[in-house]
């Protein structure tokens, strides 16, 4: 009889909810509640992959074999706010925009600039989630994680590399995060915290099925002239960080369709999915991105999402 037996609460075949909508199940999935268990579980399969809100993730169509664990309940969801220190923690299954709501509520001020896409607190803190108002790093404090043999670790700020959308902990399992936020205005918050909400709502498609932007953005080594709709041409210099939905864009891939995914017409970055769609047209979208942007403009695109396949 298989370890994973002594594990509770196993589900098998189950599927796996991301918000692409798309994708192959789990053939092993357990809702961890407590640290414990969550030890145990990494025990008995070293590789287990850790799933967040699913906001950034594409699983295969055939599914994943590895088991794959969902931390949830009281003690991941916690979230504990200091309102006069502004320190605050929260569990590493928390939902981001409530805890948003929340330090919002106290009059602390910085996560509001995070305002507008979903996650936990784990798989943004994983992926350094964030973009024009802010990112999550700038926040934090202290990380907590247990490796893969178990052991339980807590990291400062400064040893982590954090990055553009990078933390280096992929090979760790988030537990929670502590957060330095300072003392503001709920009004003002509130009203900051709109006004993201509206930037995105005016420039993304969020009614879609989607992980949001599917490239990250990169930085360019040699000079690039773009086609440019109003001055004709537009040029940059090596050590520019370009919008990837840009480049999309201008090698002339809004809209593209395969299959049952494509390439939103209102933002080259997003593809959206439709229903009963598969991951695999998902990926032929994204392969023919990076081929055409490869092509066209001698540049490579690097996934932001993460792809759950077969190893
Ligand atoms: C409509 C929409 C808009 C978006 N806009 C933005 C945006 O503006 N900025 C942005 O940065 N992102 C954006 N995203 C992407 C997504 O919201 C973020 O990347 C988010 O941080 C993903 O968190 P998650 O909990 O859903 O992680 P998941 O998608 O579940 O997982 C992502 C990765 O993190 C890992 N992970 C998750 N939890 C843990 C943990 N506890 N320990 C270790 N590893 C873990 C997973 O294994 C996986 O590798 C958007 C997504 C959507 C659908």
């Amino acid at each position: 009889m298989s370890a994973v037996a002594d594990i509770p609460a196993i589900q098998r075949n189950a599927p796996i909810p991301t918000w692409f909508g798309v994708g192959g199940s789990a053939e092993q999935l357990c809702r961890v509640r407590s640290i414990p268990d969550l030890k145990h579980c990494i025990q008995t399969d070293p590789l287990a992959r850790i799933l967040g809100d699913g906001a950034n993730l594409l699983v295969d169509d055939d599914g994943i074999p590895e088991l794959v664990l969902a931390l949830e309940g009281p003690e991941f969801g916690k979230v504990q706010i200091f309102a006069c220190t502004g320190k605050v923690y929260a569990g590493a299954g928390a939902k981001l925009p409530a805890l948003i709501n929340k330090t919002v509520d106290q009059g602390l001020a910085g996560l509001e600039t995070l305002a507008g896409f979903p996650a936990t607190v784990g798989g943004a803190v994983v992926m350094n989630a964030g973009g024009k108002f802010g990112e999550i790093s700038q926040f934090i404090s202290r990380v907590f994680a247990i490796d893969r043999d178990g052991h339980e670790l807590t990291l400062s700020h400064e040893q982590i590399s954090f990055s553009y959308r990078h933390s280096g902990l992929n090979h760790l399992v988030i537990t929670g995060a502590e957060f330095q936020l300072q003392a503001g205005d709920t009004a003002q918050l509130k009203a900051r915290k709109l006004e993201v909400m509206d930037y995105k709502k005016r420039t993304q498609p969020l009614a879609d099925n989607s992980a949001g932007c599917c490239f990250k953005n990169p930085t360019i080594t040699a000079p690039l002239r773009l086609p440019d709709p109003d001055k004709g041409h537009a040029d940059f210099a090596p050590g520019a960080r370009i919008s990837a939905g840009m480049l999309i864009d201008r090698a002339g891939c809004k809209g593209l369709r395969i299959g049952s995914a494509q390439v939103s017409p209102q933002h080259g970055n997003f593809i959206t999915t439709d229903k009963q769609g598969k991951a695999r047209d998902v990926i032929a979208v994204m392969d023919e991105c990076t081929r055409r942007v490869r092509e066209q403009f001698g540049v490579k695109i690097d996934p932001e999402v993460v792809i759950w396949r077969r190893t």
